[in-house]
């Protein structure tokens, strides 16, 4: 074909690096020794010599725990972040995950690059390496699994220790991922500076790693909130066989948060202590040691409330502001 004379045939479209391609050109960077360059058929860990080891596992699919539109670095750091707050809520550090990736062939290289990047920028921040993974084309959705490892340098952190009397405890603010969903679907046009701020929190969980770690052997029990404030809540107050009694008014809200409270309350507090994907940590702890607890908090400048208070009967009481016992039923919580 000479230049200038017309083509038929469509521009060539890009060529795919393939899966190994991909695997060395994007992930191998992102390991460390023990993954022996992706090169051999697992990655040689050296066990801890005084510790355990943690271990978790998460699985984000596009359409299910994310919208699908989110740029890939920010769906990466998101598959990563979820299972650092699961280490982050047994006490854990970080040390390594492993990641399995199904891709629809629709994705392509540019993609897998800044999927890889975002898992790069968060492994520097937290400090951890890729040990190892899986690729596969899938005729379904884009399928992220991560399984961490951390290292349990004294006990885990666990559900099961709540007792009458405790304290109820939560870091940070609570709703924002769930009002953020709201957000990331379009269903509200709230004012641009309450839905961006709803929205990243959505986006980007913060795992609260120092805080977990800070609080072993202070905190009676501890789970992180992924599945919403009141149905993890159950999950202490089944494994540790106590009640508890919340204090709806207690319960920390970002100023973004707030505003759309304030715009309904009726509609939005059950969402704000029923949704999901906070990311905060949800503890229990002895009110002798709030003070030890408040100066952990002080010294990783974060804010952690006290919410309510473990009860010897059985079941979870959330009270307004009035006093009055709230009617979890009509939020559909059956358990309650
Ligand atoms: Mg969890």
């Amino acid at each position: 074909m000479t230049s200038g004379s017309p083509s038929s045939t469509p521009p060539a479209a890009p060529v795919s690096l393939g899966e190994f391609g991909r695997i060395r050109r994007f992930f191998a960077p992102l390991t460390g020794p023990a993954a022996l360059g992706l090169a051999d058929d697992a990655a040689v860990l050296q066990a801890p010599p005084d510790g355990r080891l943690a271990i978790t596992t998460d699985t984000l699919v596009a359409g299910v725990h994310y919208v699908g539109d989110e740029l890939p670095e920010m769906v990466a750091r998101k598959a990563l972040r979820v299972n650092l707050s699961d280490l982050a809520a047994m006490g854990a550090e970080p040390i390594g995950y492993t990641l399995s990736l199904a891709l629809p062939r629709s994705v392509d290289d540019s993609w897998v690059a800044a999927f890889a990047y975002g898992l790069h920028e968060d492994q520097r921040r937290f400090g951890l390496e890729l040990l190892g993974g899986d690729s596969v084309s899938t005729a379904g959705p884009v399928t992220i699994t991560i399984t961490a490892l951390g290292r349990l340098d004294g006990p885990a952190l666990t559900r099961s220790g709540a007792k009458a009397g405790d304290l109820i405890c939560v870091s940070g603010t609570i709703g924002d991922g769930a009002l953020g969903l709201e957000v990331a679907m379009g269903r509200e046009a709230w004012p641009s500076d309450v839905a961006e701020a709803l929205h990243d929190r959505y986006l980007l969980p913060h795992p609260r790693l120092g805080l977990g770690r800070a609080l072993v052997g202070i905190a009676s029990a501890a789970m992180d909130v992924s599945d919403g404030l009141l149905q993890d809540l159950h999950h202490i107050l089944e494994a540790s066989e106590v009640g508890g009694v919340v204090q709806a008014g207690a319960v920390p809200l970002s100023s973004a948060a707030q505003w759309v409270v304030d715009s309904d309350q009726e509609r939005w507090l059950p969402r704000i202590l029923a949704g999901g994907d906070d990311y905060e940590l949800l503890f229990t702890v002895s009110p002798d040691r709030l003070d030890m607890v408040n100066m952990i908090a002080d010294r990783l400048t974060m804010a952690v409330s006290a919410i309510g208070t473990i009860v010897a009967d059985s079941g979870l009481r959330v009270q307004a502001a009035d006093g009055t016992d709230l009617e979890l039923k009509q939020w559909g919580f059956r358990h309650f």
